[in-house]
């Protein structure tokens, strides 16, 4: 298996990593979210709750179905569209579903507001928080610089550091770079 390389921006959004966990191999989709122990593994990877977190198989869908929501409004905050309003409904209802405060944190690059649920070290609170980083990503200074891989086939989300970047990874930047010298190789012949 290929060595997992995270895409800018993962370690400073958990909303991207989350829609990261949906990527296409040479082999179709890849969901690093199956089977359930995986999911239990990335919330603790992650630091979305202090203990280890059970989650049932009805708590897997509602993650998946918050991964689809938040790649739904990620994409149309890209493309300029207005998103599929079922997906606003699914963030929006995720913070309100863990009753808390939003809370600011003095971070580099950016500020942020994280969300301290009332209701810490559950499933609830951890949609809430990766929810509530969406919409933080998306309303402040970290949603200018969201974009989505342009290698063909990649479906990654990144968050533009610097320059003109258009790869989530090296890998994804080597492959179109090898893509476009075979074109101009064929284009001569
Ligand atoms: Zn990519």
């Amino acid at each position: 298996m290929v060595k997992y390389e995270p895409a800018p921006g993962e370690e400073d959004s958990v909303a991207v990593a989350l829609a990261n966990t949906l990527r296409r191999g040479p082999a179709g989709e890849v969901d690093h979210l199956a089977p359930a122990r995986s999911v239990e593994g990335w919330v603790a990877e992650h630091r979305l709750a202090t203990q280890p977190l059970r989650f049932s198989e009805s708590d897997v869908g509602r993650l998946t179905e918050l991964r689809a929501a938040v790649r739904e409004l990620f994409t149309a905050a890209i493309e300029g569209s207005a998103p599929d309003s079922a997906a606003l409904v699914t963030v929006n209802g995720a913070t309100a579903e863990a009753p808390g405060a939003a809370q600011l944190r003095w971070g580099s690059p950016s500020l942020r507001s994280e969300w301290q649920s009332t209701v810490p070290d559950t499933v609830d609170a951890v949609l809430a928080c990766i929810a509530s980083d969406a919409i933080d990503v998306l309303c402040g200074p970290r949603g200018t610089s969201l974009r989505q891989c342009a290698a063909h086939g990649c479906i990654r989300f990144f968050l533009r550091e610097h320059g003109r970047r258009q790869w989530c990874s090296n890998v994804c930047g080597d492959r179109v770079r090898a893509a476009r010298h075979y074109q101009r190789r064929r284009d001569q012949a």
